[in-house]
């Protein structure tokens, strides 16, 4: 088991986000975390990642918790691409790639020449290597998100998270970017947890998903287990048509209940 999550509990000053969450992600797998807004979505992705500090609760990639790990090495296992990385600084593509390799520098915090390989072969996996030298404000948000990802790769890690990494993309843009997410778990053998509001691309592209709601667990399981109209209507508050057609799923919101 790569990442096992136990009795995970976060609160924001009163506000209790996450909720005695549990989990396990095996290698290769990717989990989507669907719910509604402000259902703990992002505040999880956070916790996992070791930038919040959940006082209750256990995060074990490979065996080891890693809440107990100094921030660099957290960022050795776990990589992030969040919800809203934007930059004004005109850096090139292969600045923001070689951020990545930051956590693994020497004391020097020079890069060698296998960090500028591991950025390299990053970008080439992420179809961003031809624009290495651009300046990422100049990107369109296709592109830039590859570049991030891009980044998240060059940190090596076995964790890969996602915030709404589909978002404002056009759906050429959605499919590329869910294929190119499934296919580097596969090859790099990494537990990845997605956060998606779009239900139907959650439901082609994830193994299992989780819904969320008031930072507790209230479904988990196969897409068929989750994606359910009891589910969406006691969740989202919506009546829906839930397909099923030659192994997908899919969500058609009709009016709110
Ligand atoms: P989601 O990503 O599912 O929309 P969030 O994890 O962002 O949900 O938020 C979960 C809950 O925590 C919400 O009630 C939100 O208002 C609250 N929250 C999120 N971030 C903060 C913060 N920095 N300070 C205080 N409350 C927060
Ligand atoms: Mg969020």
């Amino acid at each position: 088991m790569r990442l096992r999550i136990k009795d995970l509990s976060f609160s924001y000053d009163s506000i209790k986000a996450i909720d005695n969450v549990s989990m396990e992600i095996n290698e290769g797998e990717v989990l989507g975390i669907i719910g509604p807004n402000g259902a703990g979505k992002s505040t999880l992705l956070k916790c996992i990642n070791s930038i919040l500090k959940p006082r209750v609760g256990t995060v074990l990639v490979d065996g080891e918790d890693i809440l107990k790990l100094r921030k660099d090495e957290v960022a050795k296992r776990v990589a992030m691409v969040p919800q809203n990385s934007l930059t004004s600084f005109p850096f090139t593509v292969l600045d923001v790639v070689l951020m990545g390799r930051i956590p693994h520098l020497g004391k020097l915090g020079r890069e060698s020449e296998r960090d500028l390989k591991i950025a390299e072969e990053a970008m080439r996996t992420t179809f961003v290597l031809s624009l290495a030298d651009r300046s990422v404000d100049e990107l369109s948000g296709g592109e830039f998100r590859r570049v991030i990802i891009a980044m998240a790769l060059a940190q090596e890690p076995s964790i890969l998270l996602l915030d709404e990494p589909t978002l404002h993309l056009d759906i050429s843009h959605q499919l590329g970017i869910m294929e190119l997410i499934r296919r580097l778990t596969a090859e790099k053998k990494l537990a990845t947890i997605l956060v998606s509001h779009d239900l139907n691309l959650a439901a082609k592209f994830c193994d299992k998903l989780i819904l969320l709601n008031s930072g507790k667990i209230y479904s988990a399981g196969s897409v068929e287990e989750v994606l359910n109209r009891e589910n969406i209507k006691q969740v989202y508050g919506v009546e829906a048509q839930v397909i099923r057609s030659n192994g997908l799923v899919y969500v058609i919101p009709i009016k709110p209940i």
